[in-house]
């Protein structure tokens, strides 16, 4: 399972999902685009995940799942 940042390579890491960044933020990029970079504050808002967690499932595309760097501030689509 991907548990660490493909940009930096820390495990410093938050699981999120696309409508919960475009809530945030107000940005479709979450579902046009693989990868981007947060705003600092808000990456480093989101709780770490723990080696326990496991991804939000989901159902279809809809809404997927998203990796954000807490370090980095990197965020990356996971493709399910
Ligand atoms: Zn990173």
């Amino acid at each position: 399972m991907f548990k660490k940042c493909p940009s930096c390579e820390t495990k410093n890491i938050a699981i999120v999902t696309a409508a919960m960044l475009q809530r945030k933020t107000g940005s479709r990029d979450f579902y046009r685009k693989t990868d981007g970079w947060l705003d600092p504050d808000l990456a480093e808002s989101f709780p770490k995940a723990s080696a326990f967690d496991s991804f939000i499932t989901v159902e279809n595309d809809d809404n997927p799942n998203i990796i954000v760097c807490r370090d980095c501030h990197a965020w990356t689509r996971i493709e399910n």
